[in-house]
């Protein structure tokens, strides 16, 4: 049966049909122990009365070879019709016409949010002193940004016609420091494209009762993009979510007209009724805070570039991208991919040892969107447990002392076995 989407509610059967793509490189492998331990958790844990209907549709190298096309038609036709769908990595192709397959189903999609929880396990070896306080989820904008792929090269012709026509008509030549060599990118920021990501933040945080939502940009330079983003999310914060928030940029103005004791203390009466802040910081000091106070931050919404240093930056600190997971989501469609962070790998393809937990975890984020919050928690607890016995695959037993040493597979049975 389909999930579908009514009214902005997702309607989820009691046995809904996912497509799959189960990966290039190691994907395979990781694919197969992630399913083994979803249908265990799904099975045990509605005794029956649940069940993923899985639906394999082809991308990437396998589809290449079967249908001699990277990212066939009908594989978006299908992700586009079932709504929710789960994806292994994909080799980016060399040459040809597709960029990468990942950007084009999020175009085609518009999976506008990319989403990165990162929270930490504990045992997983992590390089940070106090890993348990790393504990927020990443917004990162999907669609727009210097990542619209708008780039002219050095030397190449529409790089001297852009050069020509901010000299001619902008007057802004003056501030290409070497008009004959340089190669350009455009950033395209929209406040539509700023609300929509901001909007689907603020909403998951008061969904969740997290304490903030911060806006990490750097509006302090580039003033109209990256400061457009802050300011718009303030003004919808406070427009769209009168009641339910407070943010910073009203703690400024009521500091301005009551003085500072005042402002913080309207603050403190703002928090203790519960209502989410709504703050911001500069990307650069917010890499050194997540390093410095964590534990400042629940919900995080950026901007693209911002976004993919955030995300793998701060899942370092809690284990890496062998174990952080990810989904590409259009909260007004209903439309998510569910996904692992990491690549193929390829020199470990159909070795059994590497480490399924970012799709599992990827798994996990599928079946709470979906609503099937028991599952989610009883695959979590299953897998803490495994790491915590350190009953691990060969990326944490090399960094973990007198580990227990297992295969994809055997890792995905000591899950199983630690199901409820
Ligand atoms: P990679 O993530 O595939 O591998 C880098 C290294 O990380 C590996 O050599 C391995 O040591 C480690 N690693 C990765 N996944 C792991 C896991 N599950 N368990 C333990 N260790 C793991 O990155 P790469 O080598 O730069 O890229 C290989 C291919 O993957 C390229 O074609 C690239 O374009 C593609 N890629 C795809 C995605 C995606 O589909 N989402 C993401 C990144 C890269």
């Amino acid at each position: 049966m389909k999930i579908t989407m009514l009214n902005g509610v997702l309607n989820v059967p009691d046995n809904p049909t996912i497509p799959f793509i189960e990966g290039d490189g190691i994907g395979p492998d990781v694919w197969s122990a992630s399913k083994l331990v979803m249908d265990a958790a799904v099975e045990q844990t509605y005794k029956g009365a649940r069940k993923i209907e899985w639906k394999e549709i082809l991308a990437g190298e396998k589809a290449f070879k079967e249908t001699g096309e990277w990212l066939p038609a009908a594989t978006l036709d299908i992700a586009r019709e079932y709504l929710i769908s789960i994806k292994g990595p994909l080799t980016t192709p060399v040459g040809g016409g597709i960029r990468s397959l990942n950007v084009a189903m999020r175009q085609e999609l518009d999976l506008f949010v990319c989403l990165r929880p990162v929270k930490w396990y504990k045992g997983v070896p992590s390089p940070v002193t106090h890993p348990e306080n790393v504990n927020f989820v990443i917004f990162r904008e999907n669609t727009e940004d210097i990542y619209a792929g708008i780039e002219f090269a050095s030397g190449s012709p529409e790089a001297k016609k852009l050069m020509d026509f901010l000299t001619n008509e902008l007057g802004a030549g003056k501030k290409v420091r070497f008009p004959e060599t340089s190669a350009f990118g455009i950033k395209p920021v929209s406040k539509e494209g700023s609300e929509r990501l901001i909007r689907a933040a603020i909403k998951y945080a008061i969904e969740h009762k997290l304490p903030s939502v911060t806006l990490v940009h750097k509006g302090n330079i580039m003033k109209f993009t990256e400061g457009g983003f802050k300011t718009w999310g303030y003004e919808l914060a406070e427009r769209e979510f009168a009641d339910q928030v407070y943010t910073w940029g009203q703690w400024e103005n009521a500091k301005k007209t009551q003085g500072e004791d005042a402002a913080n203390a309207r603050m403190k009466h703002e928090q203790s009724l519960g209502k989410l802040i709504v703050k911001d910081v500069i990307a650069d000091n917010f890499l050194q805070q997540i390093l410095l106070a964590p534990q400042d931050y629940s919900v995080v919404a950026t901007l693209n570039l911002n976004g993919d240093y955030i995300s793998d930056s701060a899942a370092a600190a809690v284990g890496g991208i062998g174990i952080s997971p990810g989904a590409n989501i259009n909260y007004n469609t209903g439309h998510a991919v569910f996904e692992a962070t990491h690549g193929t790998a390829p020199r470990f393809a159909n070795t059994n040892t590497m480490n399924p937990s970012s799709l599992l975890l990827s798994g996990v984020m599928m079946l709470e969107y979906m609503g099937w919050h028991e599952a989610a928690q009883n695959i979590e607890q299953a897998l803490a447990t495994t790491i915590m016995r350190k009953r691990v695959t060969i990326d944490f037993y090399n960094l973990m002392n007198d580990a227990t040493l297992l295969k994809t597979s055997e890792f995905a049975s000591e899950i199983i076995k630690n199901l409820h």
